[in-house]
């Protein structure tokens, strides 16, 4: 083996070395997670931890030799806490910005979606800035903002401010999509034309990556200098000008991508429940007429019937040995009367009978 060679395999020994300490390195001993303000609670500092933790393990295969450096994540309350100088680097309804010359990476919770892979995206989209800077240093400032935030995008599985190619596929055809040169270094402040530069970025990243690949695209990065520009990259790298780049890119979005058939099943479906309101209202009022029928009808049946059980009055049934004695009484009474008259009836006669004696007497006398 001569000199060259023995150099080869000595430096692939100490890659080989690398990559295996690299691995063997725990994720979330490249990052510091502190809190922005006492507003954030610890079971939210832990959650974007976690979600940290998570999202760098997904991007390594992606940034096998990343990150060189460690870098700082900072969890804030809100847009409201935080610091006047930090301010000025967030896109209104983001929920995150980085820096990457300052390893820094800012998440504002109250922005992040509270369901279980909300924290993980938003961080394998900020923790991505921080790796392309790195991967693209010392020419990071040479990586186009649309580049940025579209591999940001892609890599996480998810658009910031629900961008979507739904929201700008109507805009090829009226020649309405923003210049690339115009969110070369920085995206727009006013929140439609935002919403506009997310999605456009998003969705000419993807259909690169369907180009040339994941892998090609990142090289690309890699491969930036002071002659060699990310467009100029993908020039190389496709074979086709800046020019005819974009335009195959309408004619996917126009053709390709189906968001012309979902925005237009999306208008489908509002104009069907614009249209369907006033059948909704009838149907209501219907449901609410016969409601009203069925609630007379039984207010009359009730009015109809008889008093149930425990409505009828309590009367104390009568006593029937009460009403026995009574009569017993008046029978007694009767019978007493009627001895009276027998006995005075008796004495009147024997009066009689010894008033006709004692005449007789006399007479005999
Ligand atoms: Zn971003």
């Amino acid at each position: 083996m001569d000199y060259d060679g023995a150099l080869v395999v000595f430096l692939l020994c100490i890659l080989l070395l690398s990559v295996c300490l690299r691995a063997q390195t725990p994720a979330n001993s490249w990052f510091a997670i502190t809190a922005g303000g006492p507003e954030v609670a610890s079971e939210v500092l832990q959650r974007a931890e976690q979600a940290a933790e998570a999202a760098l393990q997904s991007l390594q295969p992606v940034f096998p030799l990343l990150p060189r450096q460690p870098f700082r994540i900072v969890v804030h309350g809100s847009e409201e806490s935080l610091p006047e100088g930090l301010k000025a680097s967030h896109h209104v309804g983001s929920p995150g910005f980085a820096i990457p010359a300052q390893h820094e990476i800012h998440i504002l919770a109250d922005l992040v979606r509270h369901d279980s892979s909300g924290m993980q995206a938003v961080m394998a989209h900020e923790i991505t800035h921080e790796l392309l800077g790195q991967l693209a240093n010392p020419f990071g400032e040479l990586l186009p903002r649309w580049a940025h935030e579209g591999i940001a995008q892609v890599l996480s599985g998810e658009t910031y401010l629900d961008a979507s190619e739904e929201n700008i596929v109507w805009r090829v055809s009226t020649n309405q999509l923003l210049p690339f040169s115009a969110i070369e270094s920085d995206f727009p402040r006013d929140p439609v034309q935002l919403r506009v530069a997310y999605a456009q970025s998003f969705s000419f990243v993807a259909w690169l990556e369907q180009q040339i690949g994941r892998a090609r695209l990142i090289k690309l990065v890699d491969e930036m200098d002071k002659e060699t520009s990310f467009w100029r990259g993908l020039v190389l790298a496709t074979n086709r000008t800046s020019a005819e780049l974009e335009t195959d890119w309408h004619d996917y979005l126009l053709y390709g991508s189906g968001a012309r058939s979902r925005s237009l099943l999306s208008q489908c479906f509002s104009l069907l429940m614009i249209l369907a309101l006033p059948l909704l209202a009838l149907a209501m009022r219907r449901r609410m007429r016969s409601e009203a029928k069925v609630r007379e009808r039984m207010a009359a049946q009730e009015r109809q019937q008889p008093p149930t059980f425990a409505e009828v009055p309590y009367n104390p049934p009568v006593d029937a040995d009460l009403d026995f004695a009574e009569e017993d009484r008046e029978d007694r009474k009767d019978h007493e009367d009627r001895e009276d008259r027998e006995d005075r009836e008796d004495r009147e006669d024997r009066e009689d009978r010894k008033d006709r004696e004692d005449r007789k007497d006399r007479e005999d006398f």
